[in-house]
Formats: structure tokens, sequence, C-alpha cells
């Protein structure tokens, strides 16, 4: 039961009360026979007030919402309506202006101070009224009082003062509850306050950790994205810094490298073009593009001004939205995205390469920095490979004449004979000593020696096939490899180099001069079984040549004859 319904039936049991107080005064007004108009107008009018009270508090308890009604404005409106109509039908009892006197400052009084206070007042005035009546009947009897009528007017005092009660209660009900109300809604607001600003506290709280929560998460994510990206990027510079550790020929090496980026990247091309130095034009050199059409597109295209360009200012191109027609090199095919980086050192610029993918949007920063990377290891193995090369080619070649240095030639003569011997053809080694060269030296000077030693090297050089081998053995001796020769076919051809070795007129400065050589000749298998026969059987017939006036040609002579 909430306070509304409490407080109606309170109402609705007073008004009970007051009905049966009445019907008793109808009962005693009756027995004393009183005839007074204006007390049954007073009675009517009364009862037909607290009727409409009663009623009033009926229906609206029974048949409207007490939920709708429970708010503090329409209860105290509820009250002070009722506390109103009931006040202004008591006011009716009385004659006379001291019923509203008295009842205004009591109604207010109870309203603002309390129970007690209403029923001090009520008192009062009560003892008041019932002595002014007793003094009326006792001490001025001309008012011509009976005995009835005063009984009946003591009993219109109970009543009324019944009625007062009501009002009180009415009006402390109203006091109680509004004073009631307003404690307990000042608490509700403090607390409700209270639990706001904690909420609020507690609210933006969460938010804070859920803020933290987030960008800790997102760092997460990140250093997650960017672990998983440097593992992927730690395992392909790994396996390209082992490629270029154990590749040792830089074609494999490239052709890796290419595959190493198609697999990794999941790139639909990939493509390294190298500079060719010597015309100063791209070549493709490796390549997945398998069409010909477009591998034909790309080779006609290679050499743009856009690639030229990067190449020459050394800075890679991204393309996240590649639109084919504007690229001519990759004209034919579907290419949504490319980066474009060259492959250069800080001497020299080795090309370039070009990965491709079908999609638009596929390249960001990371790939351009690993690819970057990769480029640069790639530049520099490609660089190591040339100075390699160069090494090798320095480490094989006579400084002075130009031809093959003697270490080389034992390792290219074990290679021919070899393949000789398994292949069963014959192989023809010639040496050739210069003659009387030390007094050549004597005559015209070292440096025109050495000028003779280049020239006489050369002649050779540009007169044999680029299957033979010319080395310098020592000093001014030669040695020339020829596969394929037999002895017979050896000496028409030596025979050939002999004279036009001596028909040379070697020209420095004012000096004119020319020299001629000696030859010996043996071959493999006619005259020599071996390599370590075929040099001292061809130096043997070089020692017979010289002793034979020298500017001559002479085969060695077979150890077992029957084989020549
Ligand atoms: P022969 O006809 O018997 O071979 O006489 P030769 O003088 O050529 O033979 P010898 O072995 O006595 O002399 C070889 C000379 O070759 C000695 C040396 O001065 C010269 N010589 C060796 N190497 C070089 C070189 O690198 N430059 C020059 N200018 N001369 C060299
Ligand atoms: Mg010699
Ligand atoms: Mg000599």
């Amino acid at each position: 039961m909430n306070k509304l319904q409490r407080f109606e039936k309170v109402l609705v049991d007073l008004c009970w009360v007051v009905i049966v107080l009445l019907i008793t005064g109808y009962v005693i007004r009756d027995i004393f026979n009183i005839e007074s108009i204006l007390l049954i107008k007073q009675g009517l009018t009364l009862n037909i007030a607290i009727l409409v009270l009663f009623l009033f508090n009926v229906i609206k308890t029974t048949f409207v919402n007490n939920t709708a009604l429970y708010s503090e404005k329409v209860f105290v409106i509820f009250r002070y309506i009722e506390v109103g109509v009931l006040s202004l039908f008591t006011m009716n009892i009385y004659i006379g202006i001291e019923s509203a006197v008295i009842l205004i400052p009591l109604v207010f009084l109870t309203l603002h101070k309390g129970f007690k206070a209403g029923l001090l007042l009520s008192a009062y005035s009560a003892l008041f009224k019932t002595g002014y009546l007793l003094c009326d009947f006792f001490w001025f009897k001309h008012s011509g009082l009976t005995i009835g009528l005063m009984s009946y007017n003591l009993f219109k005092i109970i009543c009324m003062y019944f009625v007062l009660v009501a009002i009180i209660k009415i009006s402390l009900a109203v006091y109680n509850s509004s004073i009631k109300n307003e404690v307990e809604n000042a608490r509700l607001v403090i607390e409700l306050g209270e639990k706001y600003e904690q909420l609020e506290v507690a609210q933006e709280e969460i938010k804070n950790q859920y803020d933290r929560l987030m960008e800790t998460n997102r760092k997460l994510q990140d250093t997650n994205r960017r672990l998983t990206s440097s593992i992927a990027e730690f395992y392909t510079l790994q396996q390209i810094s082992e490629a270029i550790g154990s590749i040792l020929d830089i074609n494999d090496l490239l052709n890796f490298v290419n595959d190493v980026i198609i697999g990794v990247m999941g790139v639909n091309y990939s493509t390294i073009v190298l500079l060719d130095h010597r015309e100063g034009r791209l070549k493709v050199h490796f390549t997945n593009i398998q069409n010909k059409k477009d591998l034909a597109i790309l080779n006609d295209n290679i050499n743009c001004k856009l690639l030229l360009d990067m190449l020459e200012n050394e800075k890679p191109i991204m393309e996240n939205a590649v639109i084919p027609e504007k690229f001519d090199f990759i004209r034919s095919r579907e290419v949504g995205s490319f980066i474009c980086l060259p492959l250069s050192s800080k001497s020299r610029k080795f090309g370039l390469t070009l990965i491709e993918h079908k999609n638009s949007n596929t390249f960001d920063e990371d790939n351009l920095r690993l690819l970057t990377t990769i480029g640069k290891q790639v530049s520099m193995a490609i660089e190591n490979a040339e100075l390699y090369a160069n090494l090798q080619e320095l480490a094989t070649i006579d400084g002075l004449t130009g031809v093959y240095n003697r270490v080389y030639f034992h390792k290219k003569f074990e290679e021919e004979f070899n393949a000789a011997r398994t292949l069963g053809y014959d192989l023809a080694l010639v040496i050739l000593d210069i003659d009387k060269f030390k007094k050549f030296n004597d005559t015209y000077g070292h440096l025109f020696g050495d000028v003779v030693l280049k020239s006489v090297a050369q002649t050779v050089k540009n007169n044999i096939k680029s299957t033979d081998t010319i080395a310098r053995f020592g000093g001014e001796e030669f040695v020339i490899i020829l596969p394929r020769m037999s002895a017979r076919d050896a000496y028409e051809k030596v025979e050939e180099l002999r004279i036009k070795i001596a028909n040379n007129i070697i020209k420095d400065n004012v000096i004119l001069a020319s020299v001629t050589a000696s030859f010996g000749i043996s071959s493999f298998p006619d005259i020599s079984a071996n390599q370590m026969e075929l040099i001292r059987d061809a130096d043997n017939a070089l020692y017979n040549a010289k002793e034979n006036g020298r500017n001559c040609v002479k085969l060695a002579e077979a150890s077992d004859k029957s084989r020549l």
C-alpha cells in the first residue's frame, strides 16, 4: 500500500465517522424538535460536502490509476482541493466570522507547523466556543436559549471539532507527505546526484580504461603486424643473403632473387632488367612473364624515359593505381600496382627490378623498404661478382702482353687435354720462342723489347680461332693450345704464324724492326701420350728448331714411330 492509498483510506474512514455523527445530529434535532431552516440548510450542505468528498475519494481510489496519480504535484493538488472543499462546507456549519477566522489559520498552521500545533489551536477555540455558549446560557438568559437548543449547539460544536480534527488529519497528511517527500526527495536528489557523479566518474574511468585498452590493442596489433612483416622481411633477406653467399654464378643468383620476390611478396610478375654498358641500353634478363607477346612489348619498351630517368636518379617508383595504357612496358598486361627500383651501387648502375601486381593498392611503404633492401643486397652482389670476374680475369691475364698467363695455361691445358682424351679428338701443343731476343733487347732497349713481345702475342692471338688458346709461358716464350688439330695441320698453321711474325714490321717512335721466332710442335695422341709428354716433346722440338738455325717450325718426334 503506497502513501496515496493510505491517505485515501484515512479520509474514507473519517467520512464514515462524520456521516454517522451527522445522522446522530439529525436524530437529536428531531428528539428536541428543533426547527430551523438554517440548521437544515447547514446540515444538508455539510452532508452533500461529506458525500461528495467520500465519493470523490472512493472513485479516485477505485478507478483512477494510482501509479499515474502518484506524483508529488498531483498528490498535493488533490490534498488542497479536498481541504478546501471541506473547509468551505465546514464554514457553512457556523454562523459568524469566527469560524472562518479559526479555520483558515488552523489549516495553514497544521500544514506548516504540524499536527500538534493545529490540535492545540482547535482545543483553545473549542474551549472558547463552549465557554461562550455556557455563559450565554447561564448568565445571559435573555438570549432565550432552551436546554434543547443549547444541547444541539453543543453537539454541533462537537461535530465541528470532529470535522476540524478531520481537516487537521488531512492537512497533517499533506504536511507529513510533503515534508517527508521533500526530505526524501532532497535525500534522493542528493543521493541521485552523488550516484550520478559516481556513475559519471566510473563511466569516465571505464571510458579511459577502454581508450587505454584500445590504444594498447592498437599498439599490439601494430607491433604484431610489424613483427610479422619483420619476420617475413628477415626470412626473405636471410634467404637472399644465403643465396649471395652460396650461389657464385650471378645469373643463377638473379634468377633466384626473382623467384624469392615472387614467392615472398606474392606478386604476379617480377622482372630483373640489366644495363648493357657497351650499348647503354636496358635488357630484360629474368622474368616470369611467359606470354611471348607480353614479353616482346616489355622488351621493346623497357628503355622508356620513365625507367631510364628512374635509374639515372636512383629513385624508386611506387604506383598503386596503374592505368596500363599510360605505361608502355606494361601496356598489354593486367597490372594494378607496380614498384620499380634501381639496382645500383655508389659508382655503378646495374639495372632495375620491376615488381607488378594485378590488383590496385597492393604496395605500401614497408614493401618498398623491403624491396629497396633487397635491391641494395642484389646490387652489392652484382658489383662483387663483377669485381670477382675482373680479378679472375686479371689473375689469368699476363700484364704485359694481354694474353693468358702460365697459371691459366695449365688450368686450360688440363681441361682441353681431358676433353680431347674423353671425346677422342687431336690436340696440338705449340711452344714458340723469339729468336735472339737478348740481343734484340740489347740493341733496341727493354722497352722496345716489351713492345715486340706484345706485338708477337697479338699477331698470334689475331690468327688463331676463339677455341684456341695462347699464353705467355715465360720471358719471350709463348705456348699455343690447338684443340681438334692433328700434328700435320698444326704444322701448317704454325708455319703461317711464323711467316706472319717474321713479316711483321714493329714500329715504335723512330725504331722499325722485326723479329723471328722458332716453333716446336707436339700433338696428342699421335706424338705425345699425356700432358707432360706434350710439353716436353714440344719443348724438345723447339730446341731442335733453334738448333736448326731458328725461324723455323719443328715437329716433335714420336717416341713410338708407329703413331705418326
Ligand atoms: P735464343 O734465340 O736462343 O732464344 O736467344 P735468346 O737471346 O732469345 O735467348 P735467351 O734465353 O738467352 O734470352 C732471352 C731474353 O729475353 C733475356 C731477356 O732479356 C729477354 N726477356 C725476357 N723477358 C723479357 C721481358 O719481359 N721484356 C723484355 N724486353 N725482354 C725480356
Ligand atoms: Mg727463351
Ligand atoms: Mg729466345
